[in-house]
């Protein structure tokens, strides 16, 4: 064998890039497992709530401990007139649940993702596996949330507007949900326009890294005509950093 092929053969010994990203997909998914179980077993044996024992009743029970069930159920509980119980099926969130870069390879895991896909499509869904597509949903306190990317997105202010006119209820609209939108910010990221952003609030909302990623992202997105402006503001396209 000439010295080129044990070259090569030294080469081909060095795992690539994809080989990396798996097996770090492996190692996240074992020790999201190995946390999973150990938050399961200290709530349950050692930790158990007293609060389950101590209360017959209640005057409000909140069902899913997430991104909307948990600010409710402080929210009503702030009034020490109430009893409030919140309930959650999956368990605590894991260490690495609080890592946004992994929040990738925390999703698709049984322990703290329901699992849930679309219903198979002829319509759509055509290049996915029984042409139907994975949609995870947090299963542990913090629903989403916890598994998600931390992206500060409001939501789309049409989809508000259609409620308001389906529900005929006006106070569904983007123009009156703003002042609560406001109020929950302790906003320092960069479209400070007092309009749309508050500070004070108990959610702190705070610029993205400066990552090189970010930079070449934008710079797509100014190529393809995407004019860099707040995604929580009024328009419904932009490219935001
Ligand atoms: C991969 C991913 C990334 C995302 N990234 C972002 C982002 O960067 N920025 C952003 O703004 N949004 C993001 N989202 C969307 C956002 O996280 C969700 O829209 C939001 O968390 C939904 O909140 P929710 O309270 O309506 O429901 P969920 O957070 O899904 O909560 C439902 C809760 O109810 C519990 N539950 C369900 N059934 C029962 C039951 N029978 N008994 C008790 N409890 C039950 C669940 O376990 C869960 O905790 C992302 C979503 C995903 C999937």
């Amino acid at each position: 064998m000439g010295p080129s092929n044990s070259i090569l053969q030294f080469l081909n010994t060095i795992p690539t890039p994809t080989i990396v990203i798996a097996n770090l997909k492996n190692l996240v998914v074992r020790i999201t497992t190995v946390l999973a179980l150990f938050n399961h077993g200290y709530d349950s044996v050692v930790n158990p709530n007293p609060l389950l024992r101590s209360c017959n009743n209640y005057d409000f029970i909140v069902v899913g401990g997430s991104s909307a069930g948990a600010v409710v159920a402080n929210r009503l509980s702030a009034n020490p007139n109430f009893t409030v119980l919140l309930l959650e099926a999956g368990g605590n969130p894991t260490l690495l649940n609080s890592i946004p870069a992994l929040s990738l390879y925390n999703i698709h895991h049984p322990a703290t993702d329901w699992l849930t896909a679309s219903e198979p499509s002829t319509t759509s869904c055509q290049a996915c596996k029984n042409y139907s597509v994975q949609m995870p949903r947090g299963k542990m306190l913090g629903g989403t949330s916890s598994l998600n990317v931390m992206a500060y997105m409001r939501g789309n202010p049409n989809d508000f507007d259609n409620w308001a006119k389906l529900t005929g209820d006006l106070s569904w609209s983007y123009e009156n949900v703003l002042p609560y939108f406001k109020k929950s910010e302790d906003y320092s990221g960069n479209y400070p326009d007092p309009k749309y952003h508050g500070t004070g609030g108990p959610l702190a909302v705070t610029p993205p890294l400066d990552e090189p990623i970010i930079k070449d992202w934008m710079s797509a997105a100014r190529e393809l005509g995407f004019q860099n402006s707040d995604p929580n503001a009024y328009q419904t396209s932009s490219e935001f950093e």
